[in-house]
């Protein structure tokens, strides 16, 4: 039999789940990322250790590949299209640029696909600055358009701030700014589409962040309202068709007191929110992102467990010690050589019991 693989850009934590969700299903990985330590690389058939914008490296790459996904959204435009010229790459070179730039993003959200979002201005000099600020009666968040995670590249501005000191130690990156929210929770929902446009959608969960990095996922999101879980699933799947999405897309979200959900934002890969699928569902995120880059049909999403997925931050590692030997908690561990503070080191998801209505990690 001739080998199937995969390639994966980026060789993270995320890198390293995809390529062990491929293997079981007999695909092999071929990984490219510039740092010779990747998490991804253990996992890994093939490495290919060198620079993103290695056009060279980029070629010989995706000649060895059946299709390609990344697990990562910031990747030169031109390594994408590139990839892309070669073998299938899923969700595609255009998707990936619309969800490089908030901007970009956010305008599509709105006119293409028909969604609400917080509102928000494009920012280019200190006058929009201003504008936006008080547009958004003062309460409001700066952020740059391009390359934030985990909450950085972020600032929140209210009426305790000084625009012109903020504008001074600005770093020339093009930046939005966006409306402050008052909203209830954050919730989360990830669809994946396939070649022939089916799509199958993961239950809308809870996230819950501590210092702007996700903590804890509820999946499904507890209370939540039959009408909101529907519109969360209408919200994501214009979202996908309006982007003619082949692959897995996850969708973050504001819940209103109301119950309007605005779209925060859009991420074309796997998401930390979907870990609990590994334990939670038939399919877990990272099969379906496998199944949908390689053309294949979609596995089953439906839930055989509620699980509250617990990311383990930097020393919070050391918490495996207290779970391992608890058959209620399924540990993972990404294999990072350093433990650093706000590292993502790990997650722990616990399987919560039949019938109980309990929704916490620890009891
Ligand atoms: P991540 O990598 O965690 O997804 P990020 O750096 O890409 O984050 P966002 O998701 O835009 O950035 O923002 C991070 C968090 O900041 C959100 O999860 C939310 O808690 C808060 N936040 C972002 N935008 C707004 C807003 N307009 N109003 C209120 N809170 C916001
Ligand atoms: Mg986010």
């Amino acid at each position: 039999m001739v080998d199937k693989v995969l390639g994966i850009i980026g060789g993270g934590q995320l890198g390293r789940m995809i390529a062990l969700a491929a293997a079981h299903l007999g695909v092999k990985s071929h990984i490219f990322d510039p740092d010779p330590d990747s998490p991804a690389f253990d996992v890994a058939s093939k490495v290919f250790n060198y620079e993103f914008d290695n056009i060279d490296a980029i070629k010989t790459f995706s000649k060895s590949l059946n299709s390609a996904v990344y697990e990562f959204e910031n990747i030169p435009m031109n390594t994408a299209k590139t990839i892309e010229s070669i073998c299938p790459l899923r969700p595609s070179s255009k998707i990936l640029a619309i969800s490089q730039d908030r901007l970009t993003e956010k305008k599509f959200l709105v006119d293409n696909a028909n969604v609400k979002t917080a509102e928000f201005r494009e920012c280019n000099n200190f006058k929009d600055l201003v504008n936006a600020f008080n547009d958004f009666d003062q309460s409001a968040i700066l952020k740059t358009r391009r390359l934030g995670y985990d909450g950085k590249g972020q600032l929140r501005i209210n009426k305790d701030s000084n625009l012109e000191e903020i504008w001074q130690n600005l770093d020339g990156d093009k930046l939005i700014v966006e409306q402050y929210i008052h909203f209830k929770r954050e919730l989360s929902v990830i669809i994946a589409r396939s070649i022939d446009g089916d799509s199958k959608i993961y239950d809308c969960v809870e996230n819950k962040h501590k210092n702007h990095i996700l903590d804890e996922t509820i999946a499904p999101a507890p209370n939540l309202d039959s009408k909101v879980r529907d519109s969360s699933k209408v919200i994501v799947t214009s979202i996908a068709e309006a982007l003619n999405l082949i692959g897995l897309l996850a969708v973050e979200l504001f819940e209103m007191d109301d119950g309007e959900l605005l779209v925060n934002e859009i991420a074309p890969r796997p998401h930390n929110s979907g870990h609990w699928t590994m334990d939670g569902c038939i399919t877990s995120q990272f099969e379906q992102s496998v199944r949908a880059s390689m053309g294949w049909p979609l596995g089953s999403t439906l839930r055989n467990h509620d699980i509250v997925m617990k990311n383990l931050i930097g020393k919070e590692v050391d918490l495996v010690d207290t779970f391992i030997n608890d058959s209620r908690y399924k540990i993972y561990i990404y294999g990072k050589k350093d433990i650093r503070e706000d590292r993502k080191m790990g997650h722990i998801n616990r399987i919560i019991e039949k019938n109980s209505n309990i929704f916490k990690f620890m009891s």
